[in-house]
């Protein structure tokens, strides 16, 4: 048979053996985990997590929440955003098939969707099949290399099985007409601990935002980027890592812990101290030895740990205790 310019069929060359495939990816993702879990993950995400899965029928509803938003949300999507293909904003679509293939997830549809505020989020109710939503607000603010480690730590929601706690954020965002099976659920302390628990787990996705970066100066200054608003059609601002430090240690009012609590994410300058810290830890370098530079002085994961879980704890109290 003629194959145009080829002599032999082009397609004797591609593997087609699935059963190899999927050893190869596992063996590949093994490396990555302990007892099954992302080695990068922020140890208080984990431990709190463990907390909420205690509370009775709480993952069951939860996932729930989650199948059904997942479904609702593609067909919002559909409808009124744009998705990313390979002749529609194919950097998008480049960017979120590197970080799934990075991470070993399966590749997300992403969505561009028209809203000024810098955001992205993810629906997802497994790891096979995830959404992403970017919206018009960071894709033009930010730079693609920073655009990726957006889409990269939402990519690590996905991998860290956030996502099915993180469908009942809605319901806790707005109480009074939230669903009445999720509010009987929690009590007080278990609200108070979800929030807390999503503060952890946005560090462990931003961890996986540099692990998908091309240049993890991209990672850090998304975190800065994301506190100061960015400006259009301006160069970067400046900012003095050691000047942040001392913001945050002049963070002790009752009323900035009070509005803290109750916030799904770290604040902006608790975000940049975390992102600088695993920077510099040798993890990072593990998964991404190519972007280790002659010289750089490491930390361990552990000290990583410590030193994040200060930064992140909102009582002052916290910050002098050991968090692991
Ligand atoms: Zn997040």
């Amino acid at each position: 048979m003629e194959y145009g310019y080829f002599t032999t069929s082009p397609l004797n060359s591609v593997r087609v053996n699935f059963g190899e495939y999927m050893s190869k990816m596992k063996a590949r993702d093994d490396i990555h985990r302990i007892n099954g879990i992302p080695d990068y993950a922020f140890p208080l995400d984990l431990k709190l997590r463990e907390q909420l899965r205690k509370i009775p029928f709480f993952y069951t509803i939860s996932k729930q929440i989650a199948v059904h938003a997942e479904a609702r949300a593609r067909q919002l999507e559909t409808a009124q955003s744009v998705m990313a293909s390979p002749t529609q904003f194919p950097d998008i679509f480049n960017m979120a098939r590197d970080c799934a293939k990075r991470l070993g997830i399966g590749a997300p549809n992403v969505y561009i969707t028209h809203d000024q505020a810098m955001n992205a989020y993810t629906y997802a109710s497994d790891t096979v099949t995830p959404t992403i939503v970017v919206t018009s607000g960071i894709v033009e603010r930010l730079t693609k290399g920073e655009l990726k480690c957006v889409i990269g730590h939402e990519c690590g929601h996905v991998h860290n099985e956030h996502i099915v706690y993180q469908s009942v954020c809605d319901v806790l965002a707005n109480l009074l007409s939230g669903s009445n099976a999720i509010i009987q659920l929690l009590s007080k302390t278990n609200i108070l601990l979800f929030y807390e628990w999503s503060r952890a787990a946005e560090v462990t996705s931003d961890r996986a935002g540099m692990i998908c970066a091309d240049n993890i100066q991209d990672a850090i200054n998304v975190n800065k980027k994301l506190a100061y608003g960015s400006f259009l059609n301006q160069e970067d601002v400046e900012i003095n890592i050691e000047e942040i430090r001392a913001q945050l240690n002049d963070l002790s009012t009752v009323a900035s812990v009070a509005t803290e609590i109750l916030q799904t994410h770290p604040s902006g300058i608790r975000r940049i101290l975390a992102s600088d810290e695993f920077s510099r830890c040798d993890l990072l370098y593990k998964w991404r030895p190519d972007l280790k530079k002659p010289g750089m002085k490491l930390q361990s994961k552990e000290e990583t740990d410590a030193a994040v879980s200060k930064y992140i704890a909102v009582l002052k109290e916290d910050r002098k205790e050991d968090n692991q």
